[in-house]
């Protein structure tokens, strides 16, 4: 079986004991495996996931110590410096499952969707930038007009949102590429219900049942 289906596979089986109220990631987080980890690291799988301090990813796949590579950024968006992080551990810890994890009532989404809606933009070129990166996913959602209601339109952006992070890992990242040919990485796309605790995953690595 190839790496990324069982990486995806643990992260499915996770969820389902952290929803179920049922964790073991204590039992992975003790002295011995912080020993054991000193010399070197294997995460399983890389997850691209927004900063929301409801939105864990250790605690929402329950993992332990030495399991995720995570990098969390506002909105989940595909700045420069996370991409670089996550060439980082395909190269050197050989990770080949990427999941860019969005969340409901992304903070960041509901900024932006308001922002364009009112045709303001943050004043701190640090947030603009974020906002500038959520936009077309937002964009495409106004200019139809198909939803007015506001959870709705939040829901359908994050999605949308997910889904450009993915399209801009893939376009922007010649090494990412390189490992997707030679080695099957995988790259999906997912998101968290704050209300359930589910992870919803858009795509499963070719060949696997969760
Ligand atoms: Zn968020």
């Amino acid at each position: 079986m190839h790496r990324s289906i069982a990486a995806y596979q643990n992260l499915v089986r996770g969820n389902e004991r952290f929803t179920a109220g049922d964790p073991v990631s204590n039992t992975l987080a003790t002295k011995e495996r912080r020993d054991e980890l000193v010399a070197g690291q294997n995460p399983s799988a890389i997850i691209l996931g927004c900063s929301d301090s409801r939105v864990p990813a250790e605690v929402i796949f329950d993992q332990g110590l030495g399991e995720l590579f995570v990098i969390r950024v506002a909105g989940n968006v595909a700045a420069q410096e996370g991409i670089g992080s996550i060439e980082y551990a395909v190269e050197n810890c050989g990770t080949r499952l990427v999941v860019v994890l969005g969340h409901s009532c992304c903070g960041a989404v509901q900024a932006t969707v308001n922002g364009l809606r009112e045709g303001e933009m943050p004043s701190s070129p640090n947030l603009k930038s974020i906002v500038e990166k959520i936009a077309p996913a937002v964009s495409p959602l106004l200019e139809s007009g198909d939803s007015n209601d506001l959870e709705s339109l939040v829901d359908q952006a994050v999605k949308a949102n997910v889904k450009n992070t993915v399209n801009d890992l893939l376009s922007d990242s010649p090494v990412l590429q390189h490992w997707m040919k030679e080695d099957n990485l995988v790259v999906v796309g997912a998101s968290y219900s704050l209300e359930s605790g589910q992870v919803e995953f858009f795509d499963a690595p070719p060949g696997a049942e969760a």
